[in-house]
């Protein structure tokens, strides 16, 4: 018993120093959602809203017309789903289109466009086909991007042009059997030969898009950290004709996005020649991390891309189909689902384009907002698209309609590229840091108050100014200047409860999921309303009257009342409750269900 506890607690040790590598590593930078969190509004990154400059607009508009065209042609969903496959002449057609090399450089062929274009190429893309999308996410946004940040000149010259011409295909494994949600517990060992030359691969992976059909893999493993008794997680560029390398299962049967190729993969002895390490040995996690964040992007406009196409069926069938004598938009209970559907694909929007610029504009901290932004949107689609299912009725159930598809599509979202419990948890102790840090400052400050009087007036003013003063939401349109007033009050409420919870919890904070929780979602509806109030904004000075946008105002309506309500549930009296309901289960020999 006493060796399970003290192995437990080890395992505990050696989680957090993983978490402190990947998450606090190197100095905190302050990006929009983390000063949400010490009770400032950073207006400059969110507005004005952002738009695409004039002369790539016009390019970009010439990419979407081209693509639609093809898609229109060639984009056959309902087949792509049945067989279980994306045919050659989609893969081929869109990389003679330029969409797997739409952010990289023309020196390797790709197009150079900004992360808000590409996001409105991916935005297309996924409106049709969630397959298709996650196969494009996975060539561009993961599996190239880990070269375009990370690759040596000589390792992008021989890998990117290739992958950008659609020649060949990329995927990134890093899950395997012990590694999912704890990515830091990969096993795959890399040993490293004993001339140095190469390193010596064995493991497996599985749920692999692309696996077994892609010609370059980024695959993270375990190497030796040179003069300790440690190992650390090393990204490796893998080609499948690398002896050893073998596929177990290349479309595992699934669900959804049934039309990716999902795989199990296994290295057996594989050598993997040195100058192969993808980005700094043992850094393999932050590689994984930074380009994850790319791609939560794009996960947010192809969420948004299903969203609409949510809402636009939705609104064609309850125009159309009549019970009772009228049709069922004229019901109350439907017209309720329709604009809470528009409400949701306005802010998704919002977000996606807001959380792009940052991209954009060469930010070099958008994790937390990056997380954000795919918990937000994931969780938004399945209500839409449980919303629209519901719109339909009966007939959204057969598989000559659209619906039943794009809800078994919308699944994996809440679970891929990092499950949303997992980054619910990250959203709020990542945030909670700079608060944090302040505070700890300040304690050891007050220990030797006399000779650091000057730091501890200026924390404790800081910290005295953030909760009595709400910061300014500075809109631009006379009509929203209550919803921004509201939105800064909200700001510093949610600061207050953020010192409060650290004060009460302390590094405890760390096991109280349930607080983390309520802290995140306020957190998010926070910055979607940011993002919300910063378009309708853009609307009203191009001219749109203030009643053209009802969606914005339900949104706003809506997003300040959960934010309120997380934060009056903060110290919620259930929560012994639930975890006594739980562990009535959990425990071993507990109840059966
Ligand atoms: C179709 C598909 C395609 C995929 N493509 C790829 C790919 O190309 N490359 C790749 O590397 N991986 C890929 N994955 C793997 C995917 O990223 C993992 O499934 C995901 O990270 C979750 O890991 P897991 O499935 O092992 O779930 P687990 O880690 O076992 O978690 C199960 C559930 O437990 C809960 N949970 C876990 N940890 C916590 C926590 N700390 N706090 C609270 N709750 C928690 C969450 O609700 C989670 O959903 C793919 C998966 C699927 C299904």
């Amino acid at each position: 018993m006493h060796e399970t506890k003290i192995q437990a607690e080890s395992e505990r040790q050696k989680q957090m120093r993983a978490a402190e590598e990947l998450l606090f590593a190197g100095p905190q930078k302050l990006g929009m959602a983390k000063r949400l969190f010490l009770g400032r509004f950073v207006a400059d990154w969110v507005m004005p809203y952002p738009t695409i400059p004039a002369r790539e607009q016009a390019e970009l508009e010439g990419a979407l017309a081209r693509l639609r065209n093809f898609l229109d042609a060639h984009l056959d969903p309902a087949a792509i789903d049945r067989q279980a496959d994306i045919p050659r002449e989609v893969i081929e057609g869109l990389a003679r289109l330029g969409v797997y090399g739409m952010t990289a450089p023309r020196e390797v062929g790709g197009s150079a466009l900004s992360q808000m274009a590409y996001c409105r190429v991916m935005e297309e893309i996924g409106s049709r086909c969630a397959s298709t999308s996650i196969f494009v996410n996975v060539q561009h946004s993961v599996g190239m991007r880990a070269l375009l940040l990370f690759g040596t000149p000589e390792q992008q010259r021989r890998c990117l042009p290739p992958l950008v011409r659609g020649e060949q295909l990329a995927a990134f494994a890093l899950t395997e059997p012990e590694a999912g949600s704890d990515a830091a517990n990969v096993q795959t060992v890399a040993r490293p030969s004993a001339d140095g030359s190469h390193f010596i691969l064995n493991g497996q992976k599985r749920y692999i898009t692309n696996g077994g059909i892609a010609q370059v893999l980024t695959v993270m493993a375990r190497t030796p950290v040179p003069g300790k008794n440690e190992t650390a997680v090393t990204a490796f560029l893998v080609t499948p004709d690398m002896p050893g390398f073998e596929v177990l299962e290349p479309r595992m049967e699934k669900l959804g996005i049934r039309g990716t190729a999902t795989a199990r993969l296994a290295f057996r002895d594989m050598r993997v020649p040195k100058e192969n390490i993808l980005g700094p040995p043992g850094k393999g996690l932050k590689v994984a991390l930074t380009v994850l964040d790319f791609g939560r992007t794009t996960f947010g406009a192809c969420c948004t891309g299903a969203a609409k196409t949510c809402l636009r069926l939705a609104v064609e069938h309850a125009r159309t189909r009549r019970q009772f004598g009228r049709t069922l938009g004229e019901f109350e209970l439907v017209k309720k689902k329709i604009a809470r559907m528009a409400a949701g694909a306005y802010a998704m929007e919002a977000m996606t384009t807001v959380t792009a610029s940052l991209i954009d504009r060469g930010l070099e901290d958008y994790m937390l907002e990056t997380a954000m932004l795919k918990v937000f949107t994931t969780e938004a689609l399945w209500l839409l698209v449980n919303d629209a299912f519901q719109v339909y009725g009966g007939a959204a159930y057969f598989t000559d309609q659209p619906l039943e598809r794009m809800l078994r599509d919308a699944r994996i979202n809440q679970i891929g590229e990092g499950a949303n419990e997992v980054l619910t948890s990250f959203i709020a102790l990542v945030g909670m840091r700079g608060p944090g840090q302040q505070f700890q400052e300040l304690m050891e400050s007050l220990s030797r108050p006399w000779s650091e009087f000057r730091k501890v007036w200026l924390i404790g003013l800081d910290r005295v100014g953030a909760a009595v003063r709400a910061p300014d939401v500075p809109v631009r349109s006379a009509p929203l200047a209550p919803f921004g007033r509201r939105l800064g009050e909200l700001i510093r409420r949610f600061n207050v409860e953020v010192n409060r919870t650290l004060i009460r919890h302390r590094e405890e904070i760390l096991e109280r999921q349930y607080v983390q929780e309520r802290l995140a979602r306020a957190a998010m509806e926070l910055f979607a309303s940011a993002c919300v109030l910063s378009r309708w904004d853009a609307e009203l000075q191009a001219g749109a009257p203030p009643d053209a946008t009802p969606a914005a105002e339900l949104f706003l309506r809506g997003a300040f009342r959960r934010a309120r309500r997380s934060l009056a549930e903060m110290n919620d009296a259930d929560d012994p409750v639930v975890t006594a309901t739980a562990d009535w289960f959990l425990k071993p020999g507990g109840a059966v269900p």
